[in-house]
């Protein structure tokens, strides 16, 4: 199980007030995967004790926390503090690219293994992500860089007007361009049908999908964000049809989290979904009208003994409507 904690919340509050440790018992026991996301790193001085947390509390130790970092304050002590206690390190590529590449350099002679870049993936920057492949390619500072994931774009946010690719033909050729340079890709769960969708014809399609998963939220993994408080996926966070739970008042984590009417209406979501068009195992998005028609809504891929309890909450005209307005889409909920 992966769990996305996140150092900040919707107001933008970057402190956990009261920081404890809330797995005591047994939650996560399986657990081998924390991943957090910080944008400036001294904002939050938990982060360390929480990063020892992990590799060394006796009830699971050895978990190895991942970062995503946007690569601003990257001091010497900074890396070194990163290199001893991630296994993964994300660096997000924003307007500067310089302040990325420079972090990857930095981190990567630090002698940590994986470091990514993080890019978003839109129709407005889809120029900037075959700058991206070919700085891999060129610049000395990403030679050692594991791999670019490209993020498919949530439409979430008053400030985001940036849509999302939903052509086939576009996702396929900025993965051909990245094979054909040899250059490492990946792209975010959220992605997995459209890539897959887009890479039906590669002659490896097998080994593609094995290599690809489909939304994981609910199934294995969580998020919570500076608060402790549980949502779906982080883009769930504050939609009006999506619950949370608050972490810091449960006392048990199997019946108030994980079994708990709101997360199995979730997973429901997905498990129930069959997209045999695409792959036998892949889930689309429920909560965001992310694809174009050859890989279709999750609210028309719901199995037939599943229909009756899921029902689109708005029409497509409806969401293209309340997504020209800059507004988030809820595309269906269970009941
Ligand atoms: S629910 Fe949608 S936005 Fe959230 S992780 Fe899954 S696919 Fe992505």
């Amino acid at each position: 199980m992966m769990q996305n904690v996140k150092f900040q919340n919707l107001e933008g509050k970057k402190m956990t007030d009261n920081w404890e440790i809330i797995s005591k018992d047994d939650y996560f026991k399986d657990t081998d995967n924390y991943e957090y996301t910080i944008e400036h790193l001294p904002g939050n001085p938990d982060l360390v004790k929480m990063f020892d947390y992990c590799r060394h509390n006796e009830h699971n130790p050895g978990v190895v926390p991942n970062l995503t970092i946007n690569g601003f304050g990257l001091t010497d002590e900074w890396v070194a503090t990163l290199a001893k206690y991630c296994g993964g390190i994300a660096v997000s590529r924003y307007d500067n690219k310089d302040i990325c590449y420079d972090a990857v350099k930095k981190l990567t002679d630090a002698g940590i293994a994986q470091v990514n870049i993080h890019s978003v993936i839109a129709n407005e920057n889809y120029d900037q992500c075959f700058e991206l492949v070919n700085d891999a390619k060129d610049d000395p500072r990403l030679e050692k860089m594991k791999a670019l994931v490209f993020l498919t774009l949530k439409p979430k946010g008053k400030r985001n007007t940036w849509t999302t690719i939903k052509d086939l033909d576009k996702y396929r050729f900025l993965v051909n361009y990245a094979m054909s340079h040899g250059i490492g890709i990946g792209f975010d769960s959220c992605s997995a049908p459209t890539f897959l969708a887009a890479m039906k014809e590669h002659p490896k399609f097998d080994l593609l999908s094995q290599l690809s998963e489909s939304c994981e939220s609910d199934r294995f993994s969580g998020y919570a964000n500076v608060d402790g408080i549980w949502s779906h996926c982080s883009f769930t966070e504050g939609l009006p049809n999506w619950g949370t739970v608050d972490l810091k008042t449960i006392t048990d984590f199997d019946s108030e989290v994980w079994h708990s009417p709101e997360v199995r209406r979730f997973r429901g979501c997905l498990t129930c979904q069959d997209n045999k068009h695409i792959a036998s195992e892949v889930y689309l998005c429920p909560v965001y009208d992310l694809y174009g028609p050859e890989v279709g809504r999750a609210a028309s891929a719901v199995v037939e003994s599943d229909r009756k309890r899921f029902i689109p909450i708005k029409t497509q005209a409806e969401i293209d409507a309340q997504n020209a307005a800059d507004t988030v889409s809820v595309v269906a909920r269970f009941l």
